[in-house]
């Protein structure tokens, strides 16, 4: 039998995660556990690389992602679920990676960008753009590399790094005249981008997401604020579900074909209030996630559980990193 080509993906424990990770993410991952040999990280590391000063919900945020994976359906029967800084292969992988990358790879890194200016607005003139901070996409690259993977299931805002591993994996190869690394390539899923209630990214830092595990109050409440058409004023006005800038593309995930034939003929025709409209879509998404919403509290009071799926994790993909860093080390020639 062939072996099952690697995946590798992660995420960073910053909070409970959102439904742009889901439906950007998380719903791909359980598609894909069935046909991969896949290693899912909680990336701890990057979470202090904007929030090395906050670190009292951490551990706490650990087990809130994996609590949201697990609930969703990733199965650690199939899957391997890990904490980085359980692999201390990884940050060895990360200083040789960081000597082959040209400087100005990294620093045109236009995530890199968008973080920085978050952190200026965040403090002003005190920000500091941190060492840890402009050598992520490295470590990035580490993460993927340290068990050669194949492919890295991503929402598009992370495309760029898994090309920025692309370019590293070729540039290790030729330094060191080798075929040892894969040029791994991202997977995106049919929502590669879903919009906060404001209309921009969904993002656990932007104040704009819906969590998975958010009760029905909160998410009703969250969802009566979502943008519609601006340009409608009064609810029989004529609306235009192509111009609705939050509530209708979140129909398009959860509503029917028909359903939505519908919505769009009755909200042209002025007869289908937003409010209405909006009212109705959190009854839908609150149905879709009654379920995960119950797994998640099963986990919330089972830890112990939690705690032995990450060992089993850490210990499978930890061998797997520990024998690529002895090819790394060889094939750069070290002592
Ligand atoms: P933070 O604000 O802390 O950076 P985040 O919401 O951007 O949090 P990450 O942990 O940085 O979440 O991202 C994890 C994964 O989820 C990445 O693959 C990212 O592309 C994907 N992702 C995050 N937000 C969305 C979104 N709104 N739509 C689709 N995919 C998303
Ligand atoms: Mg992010």
């Amino acid at each position: 039998m062939e072996e099952q080509k690697r995946i590798m993906s992660g995420m960073r424990p910053t909070g409970k995660l959102h439904l742009g990770h889901y439906f950007g993410v998380i719903s791909n991952w359980v598609n894909l556990q069935n046909d991969y040999d896949c290693y899912f990280s909680v990336a701890d590391w990057h979470a202090l690389t904007t929030n090395y000063d906050k670190t009292e919900q951490l551990k706490n945020n650990v087990y809130n992602v994996i609590i949201d994976w697990l609930a969703c359906g990733i199965n650690p029967e199939k899957a391997t679920i890990f904490v980085q800084s359980k692999i201390p292969e990884i940050a060895e992988l990360n200083i040789y990676l960081g000597m082959v990358t040209p400087q100005n790879w990294v620093e045109r890194d236009p995530t890199l960008k968008d973080m920085a200016k978050i952190l200026r607005n965040k403090d002003g003139q005190n920000s500091q753009i941190g060492f840890g901070l402009m050598g992520y996409p490295v470590l990035m690259s580490a993460d993927i590399l340290a068990v050669n993977a194949h492919y890295v299931p991503v929402g598009i805002d992370q495309v760029a790094h898994v090309e920025l591993t692309r370019d590293m994996a070729r540039r290790f190869n030729n330094v060191y005249k080798t075929d040892y690394f894969n040029e791994p390539t991202p997977k995106l899923n049919n929502c590669p981008l879903l919009c906060g209630v404001d209309g921009s990214k969904m993002g656990k830092s932007f104040n704009n997401d819906i969590k998975i595990s958010d009760d029905e109050e909160t998410t009703q409440k969250k969802i009566m604020q979502c943008i519609t058409d601006r340009s409608r004023a009064r609810k029989d006005d004529l609306g235009h579900p192509d111009k609705c800038e939050v509530a209708f593309k979140y129909w398009q995930i959860f509503g029917s074909q028909e359903e939505l034939q519908n919505i769009e003929n009755e909200c042209k025709a002025g007869q289908r209030g937003c409010a209405d409209c909006k009212r109705q879509l959190a009854k839908k998404v609150n149905e879709y996630f009654k379920d995960i919403r119950e797994r998640r509290k099963y986990y919330e009071n089972h830890l112990e559980e939690v705690d032995e799926i990450v060992q089993k994790g850490v210990e499978k993909s930890r061998k797997i990193s520990k024998k690529i860093l002895e090819d790394v080390r060889n094939i750069v020639g070290m002592y």
